[in-house]
Protein backbone atom coordinates (compact mmCIF):
# COMPACT_ATOMS: atom_id res chain seq x y z
CA UNK A 1 0.00 0.00 0.00
CA UNK A 2 1.31 3.49 -0.77
CA UNK A 3 0.08 6.87 -0.44
CA UNK A 4 -0.34 9.76 -3.01
CA UNK A 5 -0.62 13.01 -1.24
CA UNK A 6 -1.90 16.38 -1.99
CA UNK A 7 -0.75 19.19 1.02
CA UNK A 8 -1.69 22.88 0.95
CA UNK A 9 -1.53 25.11 3.96
CA UNK A 10 -3.29 28.63 3.92
CA UNK A 11 -2.43 31.50 5.78
CA UNK A 12 -6.69 32.35 5.80
CA UNK A 13 -8.17 35.71 5.57
CA UNK A 14 -7.46 37.36 8.69
CA UNK A 15 -4.44 36.23 10.02
CA UNK A 16 -1.20 37.98 8.51
CA UNK A 17 1.26 34.80 9.40
CA UNK A 18 0.80 31.47 9.13
CA UNK A 19 1.90 29.41 12.12
CA UNK A 20 0.61 25.67 9.93
CA UNK A 21 3.04 23.83 9.40
CA UNK A 22 3.02 20.15 7.57
CA UNK A 23 5.10 16.98 6.12
CA UNK A 24 4.65 14.96 3.45
CA UNK A 25 8.17 12.65 3.28
CA UNK A 26 9.23 11.74 -0.25
CA UNK A 27 8.46 7.93 -0.06
CA UNK A 28 4.69 9.54 1.48
CA UNK A 29 4.86 7.44 4.12
CA UNK A 30 5.19 10.00 6.72
CA UNK A 31 2.17 12.63 7.01
CA UNK A 32 1.76 14.90 9.52
CA UNK A 33 -0.14 18.59 10.64
CA UNK A 34 1.24 20.55 13.32
CA UNK A 35 -0.59 24.12 14.01
CA UNK A 36 1.84 26.17 16.10
CA UNK A 37 0.62 28.89 19.34
CA UNK A 38 2.18 31.14 21.06
CA UNK A 39 3.06 34.82 21.00
CA UNK A 40 5.44 36.26 18.49
CA UNK A 41 7.59 33.71 16.58
CA UNK A 42 6.65 31.13 19.36
CA UNK A 43 4.04 29.12 16.81
CA UNK A 44 6.11 29.25 13.42
CA UNK A 45 9.03 27.76 15.72
CA UNK A 46 7.03 25.12 17.89
CA UNK A 47 5.22 23.30 14.66
CA UNK A 48 7.93 23.59 12.70
CA UNK A 49 10.25 22.47 15.24
CA UNK A 50 7.83 19.53 15.95
CA UNK A 51 7.71 18.19 12.06
CA UNK A 52 11.24 18.43 11.77
CA UNK A 53 12.12 16.55 14.55
CA UNK A 54 9.40 14.35 13.86
CA UNK A 55 10.79 13.61 10.38
CA UNK A 56 14.31 13.03 11.28
CA UNK A 57 13.18 10.23 14.04
CA UNK A 58 10.79 8.51 11.90
CA UNK A 59 13.73 9.02 9.60
CA UNK A 60 16.05 7.17 11.65
CA UNK A 61 13.86 4.27 12.27
CA UNK A 62 11.97 5.56 15.77
CA UNK A 63 8.75 4.79 16.59
CA UNK A 64 5.93 7.53 15.97
CA UNK A 65 5.61 7.83 19.79
CA UNK A 66 9.43 7.85 20.61
CA UNK A 67 9.67 10.43 17.77
CA UNK A 68 7.03 12.63 19.32
CA UNK A 69 8.45 12.43 22.17
CA UNK A 70 11.68 13.57 20.84
CA UNK A 71 9.28 16.56 19.39
CA UNK A 72 8.30 17.33 22.45
CA UNK A 73 11.56 17.49 24.29
CA UNK A 74 12.76 19.88 21.26
CA UNK A 75 9.63 22.04 21.47
CA UNK A 76 10.29 22.49 24.97
CA UNK A 77 13.56 22.65 25.43
CA UNK A 78 13.65 25.36 22.72
CA UNK A 79 11.18 27.27 24.55
CA UNK A 80 12.81 27.17 27.78
CA UNK A 81 16.28 28.57 26.44
CA UNK A 82 14.74 31.74 24.31
CA UNK A 83 12.33 34.22 26.27
CA UNK A 84 10.62 35.01 23.07
CA UNK A 85 9.52 31.51 22.80
CA UNK A 86 8.42 30.92 25.81
CA UNK A 87 5.00 29.26 25.91
CA UNK A 88 4.78 28.23 22.98
CA UNK A 89 3.30 24.78 21.83
CA UNK A 90 1.89 22.80 18.75
CA UNK A 91 -1.05 20.38 18.23
CA UNK A 92 0.71 17.96 16.26
CA UNK A 93 -1.24 14.60 14.11
CA UNK A 94 1.21 12.62 12.79
CA UNK A 95 0.32 8.91 10.05
CA UNK A 96 3.24 6.63 9.22
CA UNK A 97 2.31 3.87 6.92
CA UNK A 98 3.04 0.81 7.97
CA UNK A 99 2.72 -2.14 5.25
CA UNK A 100 -1.20 -1.16 4.92
CA UNK A 101 -1.65 0.31 8.38
CA UNK A 102 -1.35 3.74 9.26
CA UNK A 103 -0.40 4.82 12.36
CA UNK A 104 -1.24 7.96 14.27
CA UNK A 105 -0.04 10.10 16.89
CA UNK A 106 -1.87 12.69 17.59
CA UNK A 107 -2.10 15.45 20.48
CA UNK A 108 -4.42 18.68 20.63
CA UNK A 109 -6.78 19.52 17.66
CA UNK A 110 -5.77 18.62 14.27
CA UNK A 111 -7.70 16.36 13.26
CA UNK A 112 -7.06 12.85 11.19
CA UNK A 113 -10.01 11.56 8.85
CA UNK A 114 -11.00 8.82 6.86
CA UNK A 115 -12.85 8.70 4.00
CA UNK A 116 -14.46 5.26 2.93
CA UNK A 117 -17.07 4.18 0.78
CA UNK A 118 -18.40 7.70 0.60
CA UNK A 119 -18.73 8.08 4.67
CA UNK A 120 -16.31 10.26 6.57
CA UNK A 121 -15.05 9.15 10.18
CA UNK A 122 -12.93 11.46 12.43
CA UNK A 123 -10.20 8.79 13.70
CA UNK A 124 -8.68 11.27 15.81
CA UNK A 125 -10.18 12.97 19.51
CA UNK A 126 -9.99 16.21 20.06
CA UNK A 127 -8.06 17.49 22.91
CA UNK A 128 -10.18 20.63 23.25
CA UNK A 129 -12.54 22.54 25.91
CA UNK A 130 -14.91 21.82 23.06
CA UNK A 131 -14.83 18.43 22.19
CA UNK A 132 -15.20 17.85 26.12
CA UNK A 133 -18.23 20.05 26.34
CA UNK A 134 -20.03 17.71 23.31
CA UNK A 135 -18.88 14.73 25.22
CA UNK A 136 -20.73 16.35 27.90
CA UNK A 137 -24.03 16.90 26.08
CA UNK A 138 -23.20 20.63 26.90
CA UNK A 139 -22.62 21.77 23.29
CA UNK A 140 -24.27 20.51 20.06
CA UNK A 141 -21.99 20.27 16.53
CA UNK A 142 -23.82 23.56 15.32
CA UNK A 143 -23.50 25.75 18.24
CA UNK A 144 -19.22 24.27 18.69
CA UNK A 145 -19.01 26.19 14.88
CA UNK A 146 -19.74 29.71 16.22
CA UNK A 147 -18.28 29.19 19.81
CA UNK A 148 -15.88 31.72 21.00
CA UNK A 149 -13.76 28.60 23.01
CA UNK A 150 -13.36 26.64 19.57
CA UNK A 151 -10.05 26.84 19.75
CA UNK A 152 -9.04 26.21 22.88
CA UNK A 153 -6.89 23.15 23.11
CA UNK A 154 -6.36 20.74 26.81
CA UNK A 155 -3.08 19.25 25.94
CA UNK A 156 -0.19 20.34 22.86
CA UNK A 157 3.11 19.41 22.26
CA UNK A 158 6.44 21.40 24.03
CA UNK A 159 4.36 22.95 26.79
CA UNK A 160 5.85 20.42 29.01
CA UNK A 161 8.72 18.32 30.07
CA UNK A 162 6.22 15.90 28.85
CA UNK A 163 3.38 15.21 26.89
CA UNK A 164 -0.13 12.91 26.90
CA UNK A 165 -0.75 12.21 23.23
CA UNK A 166 -2.57 9.42 21.32
CA UNK A 167 -1.51 6.26 19.35
CA UNK A 168 -3.64 4.49 17.42
CA UNK A 169 -3.98 2.76 14.43
CA UNK A 170 -6.20 2.46 11.02
CA UNK A 171 -6.36 -0.68 8.81
CA UNK A 172 -6.55 0.88 5.40
CA UNK A 173 -7.59 -0.16 2.10
CA UNK A 174 -7.14 0.87 -1.73
CA UNK A 175 -9.44 3.89 -2.56
CA UNK A 176 -9.34 5.25 1.46
CA UNK A 177 -8.47 8.84 1.30
CA UNK A 178 -7.46 10.50 4.60
CA UNK A 179 -7.31 13.87 5.12
CA UNK A 180 -5.20 15.42 7.77
CA UNK A 181 -6.09 19.35 8.97
CA UNK A 182 -5.61 21.84 10.89
CA UNK A 183 -8.62 23.07 13.33
CA UNK A 184 -8.31 26.44 10.45
CA UNK A 185 -10.46 23.95 8.31
CA UNK A 186 -12.76 22.36 10.89
CA UNK A 187 -13.68 25.40 12.93
CA UNK A 188 -15.09 26.84 9.44
CA UNK A 189 -16.79 24.01 7.93
CA UNK A 190 -19.05 21.39 9.36
CA UNK A 191 -17.70 17.59 8.83
CA UNK A 192 -20.18 16.81 6.06
CA UNK A 193 -19.14 19.96 3.74
CA UNK A 194 -15.55 18.29 3.76
CA UNK A 195 -17.12 14.96 3.51
CA UNK A 196 -19.29 16.39 0.40
CA UNK A 197 -15.83 18.28 -0.75
CA UNK A 198 -13.58 15.34 -0.56
CA UNK A 199 -16.02 12.89 -2.25
CA UNK A 200 -16.98 15.17 -5.51
CA UNK A 201 -13.45 15.91 -6.30
CA UNK A 202 -11.83 12.75 -7.37
CA UNK A 203 -8.57 14.65 -8.05
CA UNK A 204 -7.03 14.88 -4.52
CA UNK A 205 -5.11 17.93 -5.75
CA UNK A 206 -8.39 19.70 -6.43
CA UNK A 207 -10.08 18.19 -3.61
CA UNK A 208 -7.05 19.85 -1.27
CA UNK A 209 -7.53 23.32 -3.24
CA UNK A 210 -11.37 23.09 -2.51
CA UNK A 211 -11.13 21.89 1.00
CA UNK A 212 -8.79 26.18 1.49
CA UNK A 213 -11.32 27.66 -0.69
CA UNK A 214 -14.51 26.69 1.54
CA UNK A 215 -12.63 27.45 5.04
CA UNK A 216 -11.86 30.88 3.25
CA UNK A 217 -15.25 31.55 1.84
CA UNK A 218 -16.71 30.85 5.51
CA UNK A 219 -14.01 33.28 6.75
CA UNK A 220 -11.08 31.96 6.57
CA UNK A 221 -10.22 33.02 10.58
CA UNK A 222 -7.46 31.09 10.62
CA UNK A 223 -4.58 29.17 9.47
CA UNK A 224 -6.09 26.31 7.16
CA UNK A 225 -3.69 23.25 6.66
CA UNK A 226 -5.19 19.92 4.63
CA UNK A 227 -3.13 17.09 3.56
CA UNK A 228 -5.35 14.60 1.70
CA UNK A 229 -3.63 10.95 1.11
CA UNK A 230 -5.46 8.56 -1.41
CA UNK A 231 -4.14 5.07 -0.60
CA UNK A 232 -3.34 2.85 -3.44
CA UNK A 233 -2.37 -0.95 -3.75
CA UNK A 234 1.47 -1.30 -4.59
CA UNK A 235 1.07 -2.42 -7.89
CA UNK A 236 -0.31 1.49 -8.67
CA UNK A 237 2.62 3.75 -10.45
CA UNK A 238 5.13 4.12 -6.97
CA UNK A 239 6.83 6.92 -8.69
CA UNK A 240 4.18 8.76 -8.68
CA UNK A 241 4.21 9.36 -4.73
CA UNK A 242 7.29 11.25 -4.71
CA UNK A 243 6.51 13.32 -7.61
CA UNK A 244 3.25 14.23 -6.01
CA UNK A 245 4.81 15.47 -3.20
CA UNK A 246 7.72 17.36 -4.68
CA UNK A 247 5.10 19.08 -7.04
CA UNK A 248 3.75 20.72 -3.78
CA UNK A 249 7.29 22.05 -2.83
CA UNK A 250 7.63 23.45 -6.68
CA UNK A 251 3.94 24.90 -6.62
CA UNK A 252 4.70 26.46 -2.22
CA UNK A 253 4.53 30.01 -3.10
CA UNK A 254 6.25 32.96 -0.03
CA UNK A 255 5.18 31.66 3.41
CA UNK A 256 3.57 28.01 2.68
CA UNK A 257 4.75 25.19 4.06
CA UNK A 258 6.19 22.40 2.28
CA UNK A 259 8.17 19.01 2.41
CA UNK A 260 11.76 19.71 2.25
CA UNK A 261 13.75 16.95 0.19
CA UNK A 262 16.83 18.12 1.85
CA UNK A 263 17.81 16.01 5.15
CA UNK A 264 19.72 18.47 6.42
CA UNK A 265 18.25 18.54 10.05
CA UNK A 266 19.57 22.13 10.53
CA UNK A 267 17.86 23.53 7.52
CA UNK A 268 14.20 24.56 8.58
CA UNK A 269 11.48 22.79 7.14
CA UNK A 270 9.05 25.13 6.83
CA UNK A 271 9.38 28.97 5.96
CA UNK A 272 7.53 31.34 8.57
CA UNK A 273 5.53 33.75 6.83
CA UNK A 274 5.69 37.17 9.12
CA UNK A 275 5.10 37.65 12.58
CA UNK A 276 1.42 37.04 14.02
CA UNK A 277 -1.09 40.24 13.71
CA UNK A 278 -0.60 42.43 16.48
CA UNK A 279 -4.61 43.08 17.59
CA UNK A 280 -6.98 41.17 15.75
CA UNK A 281 -10.80 42.69 16.48
CA UNK A 282 -13.13 39.81 18.94
CA UNK A 283 -14.90 38.39 15.88
CA UNK A 284 -11.30 37.90 14.00
CA UNK A 285 -9.69 37.13 17.63
CA UNK A 286 -6.03 34.52 17.33
CA UNK A 287 -6.05 31.22 18.36
CA UNK A 288 -6.65 31.57 21.87
CA UNK A 289 -5.85 28.43 24.19
CA UNK A 290 -6.49 26.79 27.51
CA UNK A 291 -4.80 24.21 29.48
CA UNK A 292 -6.06 21.76 32.00
CA UNK A 293 -3.85 21.82 35.37
CA UNK A 294 -1.70 19.60 35.66
CA UNK A 295 -1.72 18.08 39.39
MG1 LIG B 1 -5.36 26.68 14.00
Amino acid sequence: MHLLVAARTDVGRIRSGNEDAFLVVDDATLVAVADGMGGHQGGEVASATAIEVLRDGVGRGDTIADAITAANDAVYEKAAQDIGLRGMGTTLTAGRLDGSTLVIGHVGDSRAYLLRGGDLRQVTADHSVIAELIAAGALTEDEALVDPRRSMITRALGIDDSVDFDVLTVDLDPGDRLLLCSDGLTTMIRDDAIREILTTHADRDDAADALVAAANDAGGADNITVVVADVAADDAPADEVADDAQAEVDEAGPGEAGPDSDDDPTDPEIEGLAEAAASLGAETAPKRRWWRRRS
